[in-house]
């Protein structure tokens, strides 16, 4: 079956989702919110054209990007305050206060073991925090 053939007569015929005796498949609406095509098809294809299918998956990978690099730049942010805040070694704030400047605990960090201080660190670049039950970090 061509990828692009479609009899206009099925829109009246039958409704989205509907098999197709004719066409021996199902009557679609692709599935890119700004793909309008409507189409025959194997029961579980979901676009129009390998154009489509492309372009969302395109968008997909952009979306993941796009949620890593704002994952970055918080994790530079954290490490800016981190660097802005620290005095002496190690340097006790209010988690509040922290978290006041825009500091985010989730996201990019890595679990530290730092045997000259015991217990269990967040590492943030050449930063490191631990929560303390006082609520200070
Ligand atoms: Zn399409």
């Amino acid at each position: 079956m061509n990828e692009n053939s479609f009899n206009e007569a099925y829109i009246l015929k039958y409704n989205i989702g509907d098999f197709v005796p004719e066409e021996n498949a199902f009557y679609h609406l692709c599935k890119r919110e700004e793909c309008d095509t409507r189409f025959v098809g194997r029961k579980n294809r979901a676009y129009c054209s390998s154009v489509c299918k492309s372009r969302v998956n395109n968008d997909k990978q952009f979306e993941r990007q796009l949620v890593v690099s704002k994952q970055m730049s918080q994790l530079k942010k954290n490490q800016l305050i981190l660097e802005r805040l620290h005095q002496e070694n190690p340097t006790k704030v209010q988690t509040k206060f922290l978290f006041q400047r825009g500091f985010d605990s989730e996201g990019v960090r890595r679990v530290v073991k730092l045997p000259d201080f015991g217990g269990t660190w967040f590492g943030f670049g050449n930063y490191a925090i631990q929560n303390q039950d006082d609520d200070t970090t």
